[in-house]
């Protein structure tokens, strides 16, 4: 008899790895069913290992013990060659280049060893030329045995060579670690090999699946555990890996409209415990395919879910469930809460095949698809004008900047008092030879985000300067020209020095332009951007508060800062009918202008408003009733036609 210890203490191994990967919720996913099986299979094998074994050493050999011997080496020999099998399988689905057995051909090939190992066995009974078990001579190798052990090498030595090869899909630990399995396995069988008795294959392997659950099947690094999904950056890996294998799935896209509201109703830890509700309603789905079906979120608002492309969340679904859910914690907190929510279906790769699109949509949908339905197609949208400029945003912005195709348009604004037009704000565009003129609605945030607003903010402000120091204001009645500076552009330390040579290099007078900051740029005020407009207004430029009335409008604050003028924007003019929108309008205005600051209100469109906004006292007007904003020479032929003229502006 062998040294059955080793073999004895791998079976509270395996069980052990079993009891982790339950209670680690280990339990979903391929690769986590592969490995499940993986220690399931190896247990067994072990415990066949010892079913040869013990009655080998321990007992006389009798009828009965020989059958168990018998039975005990098949379930081993099956068992064995199958942990080889199913790691060459988990190590396919962990580098998710399961894709590569994915056809006929390749499918036979990989289990060709295996189905000439069983056919072995099952012929063995009647030719005993793989083993033979008998009461006289006790359990026998016989010639063919050979074979299982080659058919065992096949697999292993495949899957030992293929992990080398892994070695970019996987990071240095999870490698290692894998690699180890197969090292440690070689290890135990030349040990086996020279000392026969040592039966040390089992435990090495233990051992090894053990390093493997450690370090490679980490949920934690997958999971957001607040919640029970899976991280975005799980997302990002997995759809990166789909398209790689080409995959066929679909992936839905649930959008908490209301999310941070939400969020910032019932708090963090309440909101924790409302996605996880939201995750065990999805799981709860009848889906077709329960296991493929991954939920994953990405903070605060949005949840992805990757399903078979066949299942699928239906409307109906989806809104029972979150309005289960939102009930069940206003139950809780006592408090209403109903969440608003926007689902896409991207069938992949159908739809889409590249992972910035498919991110990007999941981000972009419910701005790009205007038709505020439930749920949207993503083969509905992803051939508009709309979709292709958001995915193509960074390219249309690298385009503009290096070829030149920025532009800028001016909307003249209207003095009420002497009744003409004193200045006109610089709006830029982007004329692209693909998508047409663009507006900045859709680029400037991407600017922003991308880290492109810097460069583009200097081009657009070297064409504002040219355009005053090529026209002459002060003919053309004009005191000054309003330029926009996004919040990288004030918080830019080389700013002022931009400024500054631009002026130089264009002989303009710093009081012809006057700045336009919004109110969530000044609500992150910065030491860097108090500095910067401290020195602008040093070289004598001004400044104007942008979109007030959108943000929080703080007026001790707006007090402190040395401010020319307030632009109220245009979404005020939305109360401007009721008799209470009027009344705040005209005492914001009463109250601006008494502390010495000057008004615009942009967004009048018609007669009517413009007439009342002359009553409630307004010093200045903008809006589509006088002009919409007109390319340079456009806007300078018009102001010239109203001075000629001498029409009352906008008529
Ligand atoms: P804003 O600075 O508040 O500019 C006013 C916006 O209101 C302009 O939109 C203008 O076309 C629009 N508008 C003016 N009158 C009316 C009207 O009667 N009805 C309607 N419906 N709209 C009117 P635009 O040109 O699309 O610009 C949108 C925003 O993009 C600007 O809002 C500004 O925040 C930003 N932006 C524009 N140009 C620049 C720029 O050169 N630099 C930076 N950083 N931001 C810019
Ligand atoms: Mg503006
Ligand atoms: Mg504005």
């Amino acid at each position: 008899m062998g040294n059955i210890y080793f073999d004895i203490c791998s079976i509270p191994l395996f069980l052990i790895i079993l009891f982790v990967c339950y209670s680690r919720r280990m339990t979903k996913g391929n690769a986590n069913h592969l490995f499940i099986a993986l220690v399931l299979i190896s247990l067994i094998s072990a415990v066949a290992d010892l079913g040869i074994e013990i009655p080998r050493g321990l007992l006389p050999m009798s009828p009965a013990l020989t059958v168990f011997c018998t039975v005990s080496t098949y379930i081993y020999l099956i068992m064995r060659n199958a942990t080889n099998v199913v790691l060459l399988l988990f190590l396919l689905h962990l580098t998710q280049t399961s894709f590569l057995i994915r056809n006929k051909v390749a499918k036979i090939l990989f289990s060709l060893p295996y189905t000439a190992l069983v056919i072995l066995l099952i012929q063995n009974p009647i030719t005993h030329n793989v083993f033979i078990v008998t009461a006289e001579t006790g359990y026998a190798r016989a010639p063919l045995m050979i074979a299982c052990y080659i058919i065992a090498a096949i697999y292993g030595i495949v899957g030992f060579v293929y992990s080398i090869f892994c070695r970019r899909y996987l990071t240095l630990r999870k490698w290692l670690s894998l690699l180890s399995i197969y090292v440690l396995a070689y290890t135990a069988v030349i040990i086996q090999f020279f000392k026969p008795d040592s039966l040390l294959e089992m435990f090495f392997t233990a051992v090894g699946e053990m390093l493997v659950m450690l370090a490679v099947m980490r949920p934690e690094e997958r999971m957001d555990s607040d919640v029970g999904m899976l991280s975005w950056a799980s997302y990002r890996w997995d759809i990166r890996n789909i398209l790689r294998s080409h995959e066929h799935v679909q992936i839905i896209v649930i959008r908490l409209q209301n999310g941070r509201e939400i969020r910032n109703y019932l708090g963090d830890q309440k909101y924790n415990e409302y996605l996880t509700r939201i995750a065990g309603g999805i799981r709860s789905i009848k889906w077709k395919h329960p296991n493929r079906a991954e939920i994953y979120l990405e903070r605060p608002d949005t949840i992805y879910i990757i399903t078979e492309p066949d299942d699928t969340l239906t409307e109906d679904a989806a809104r029972h469930l979150l309005t289960t859910v939102g009930e069940d914690v206003r139950k809780d907190v006592n408090m209403g809460v109903r969440s608003e929510t926007r689902i896409c279906l991207i069938r992949c790769p159908e739809d889409l095949s590249k992972e910035e699109d498919i991110i990007s949509l999941g981000h972009k949908f419910s701005k790009i698809d205007s038709r505020e339905q439930p749920v949207v197609p993503a083969g509905e949208i992803v051939n508009s004008q709309t979709f292709a400029v958001e995915v193509h945003i960074e390219d249309i912005l690298d385009r503009a900047i290096g070829e030149n195709l920025v532009e800028m348009h001016y909307q003249p604004i209207y003095d009420v008092r002497s009744g003409r037009f004193c200045s006109a704000e610089a709006l830029v565009r982007i004329r692209d030879p693909e998508f047409g003129l663009l507006s900045p609605g859709v680029f400037i945030p991407a600017a922003e985000a991308q880290g492109l607003i810097i460069p583009l903010g200097d081009v657009i402000t070297e064409q504002v300067f040219r355009f005053v120091s090529e026209h002459d204001l002060d003919e053309l009645g004009l005191d000054f020209v309003e330029m926009n500076l996004s919040v990288a552009q004030c918080m830019d330390s080389a700013l002022p020095g931009k400024f500054l040579s631009l002026q130089e290099k264009y002989g303009v007078d710093p009081a012809r332009i006057n700045l336009e900051i919004t109110e969530t740029t000044y609500e992150n005020v910065s030491e860097i951007m108090l500095e910067n407009i401290n020195e602008l207004i040093g070289m004598g430029y001004t400044f104007a508060l942008d979109d007030y009335g959108t943000g929080y409008s703080n007026i001790q604050r707006i007090n402190r800062l040395p401010l020319r003028l307030i632009t109220i924007d245009k979404t005020v003019l939305d109360e401007i009918s009721t008799e209470n929108g009027r009344t705040i309008l005209e005492y914001t205005m009463r109250m601006m202008q008494k502390t010495g600051k000057q008004l615009v209100v942009e967004g009048a469109e018609t007669r009517e408003v413009v007439e009342t906004l002359e009553n409630l006292g307004c010093d200045y007007i903008q809006g589509f009733y006088f002009s919409k904003p007109l390319p340079g020479d456009e806007f300078v032929r018009f102001i010239e036609d109203k001075r000629i003229n001498k029409t009352p502006a906008g008529v």
